[in-house]
């Protein structure tokens, strides 16, 4: 059902272009050029300007028979360093020479998706309608997907091939992520004359949080401070302080429960010593839990038990565009694509899995 040495092929050159995020312009033209070499059309929307990539989000719409209707989505953008990619193949593995990324994050994705597609155009395979997404700058806080045009989508249902690790993992559960951003205000004294007179930003910074609770949380929530920055001279009591933070949760509950938590330990520290405190609270992305009764969850299961694949049910400790998605009304899951050590220089893709993955995708596709 696919071209497995085609599939190959294709992966080597989608990597070689490079698409480190924000510059993706190169990579996407080519993957335009193929989806209209296929005979497709090809729409693309505003998202770049609004995120400051040199390109935007791909859409492909392929119509099938029949009423079933699902997006298959990758991202395009890799991490650093992603130029000059050299890929090599060893050991039924394919690995980058050393020196950059692999980017099979996420362009294994795209390569099967690709592949897929090519396959049912070459035989004139019976299909069911495929709604194609590339994103642009899912790196670094799923900015392509957030500002998607969603009005062009019909798919209340489908599959983001983006999460690391063997063929077969279902991420049937991601949590939802809030960032919060602190800034604290104290007062500044000389620190040997009247150090009485000021109010040390750092003390009222560190005891707040030495009172939180951090880390994990629960069996489903963690929260961490990445970020604790205050800087001057010694001789003066430092009037300023900036802390970062983020919490996880695959509950909303619990997620609001632990973020009150720490703002109220902020507040009530900053209070105490007469120090200002001002709290800035994004809400990166919206969990998303799938039961085992799920249709699409059942409906991927049987695709992969039928090709002999062993399934693996995983909650996921981070966001992919299947949460964008998923908060867009559409009922996505994120699929692992057999990558390992994903943003490091010893990424590399199996290529037993990532020949399975492609056939998993043309069953999807076909079914
Ligand atoms: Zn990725």
């Amino acid at each position: 059902m696919i071209n497995n040495e085609r599939l190959i092929e294709r992966f080597m050159r989608y990597v070689k272009v490079s698409s480190e995020t924000g510059n993706e312009k190169e990579f996407s033209e080519l993957i335009v050029e193929e989806l209209k070499d296929l005979g497709l059309d090809v729409k693309r929307d505003h998202a770049g300007e609004k995120i400051g990539s040199n390109t935007d989000n791909i859409y492909c719409l392929v119509k099938g028979e029949g009423n079933k209707s699902r997006i298959y989505s990758s991202h395009m953008d890799t991490v650093k360093p992603g130029i000059n990619i050299n890929p090599v193949i060893e050991d039924g593995y394919i690995k980058s020479s050393g020196d950059t990324i692999l980017g099979g994050d996420d362009k294994a994705g795209i390569s099967v998706i690709m592949e897929a597609l090519t396959c049912i155009i070459e035989k004139n395979a019976k299909h069911n309608t495929i709604e194609i997404i590339f994103t642009i700058s899912e790196e670094g806080g799923l900015n392509g997907s957030k500002n998607l045009d969603y009005s062009i989508i019909n798919s209340k249902e489908g599959y983001v091939f983006d999460s690391g690790g063997k063929v077969g993992s279902i991420i049937n559960q991601a949590p939802s992520q809030k960032k919060l951003r602190i800034e604290i205000t104290g007062e500044a004294a000389h620190a040997g004359g009247e150090p009485e007179k000021g109010i040390s930003s750092i003390n009222v910074g560190a005891e707040a949080i030495s009172k939180m609770k951090l880390l994990r949380i629960d069996e489903e929530t963690t929260a961490n401070i990445g970020t604790f920055r205050a800087e001057g001279a010694t001789n003066i009591v430092n009037p300023k302080a900036f802390i970062e933070a983020e919490v996880r949760s695959l509950s909303e509950e619990k997620l609001k429960k632990q973020t009150d938590h720490m703002i109220e330990v902020l507040e009530s520290t900053a209070k105490k010593y007469g120090a200002k405190v001002k709290i800035e609270i994004d809400h990166l992305y919206t969990a998303y839990k799938y039961s085992n009764d799920d249709s699409l969850i059942k409906e991927i299961e049987k695709t992969m038990k039928y090709l002999g694949i062993n399934v693996s049910k995983q909650s996921s400790g981070g966001g992919s565009d299947a949460n964008i998605f998923y908060q867009n009304g559409i009922k996505t899951v994120n699929l692992g694509f057999g990558g390992n050590h994903a943003h490091t220089l010893k990424e590399n893709l199996k290529i037993e899995d990532f020949q399975k993955l492609a056939q998993i995708t043309y069953l999807l596709m076909t079914e």
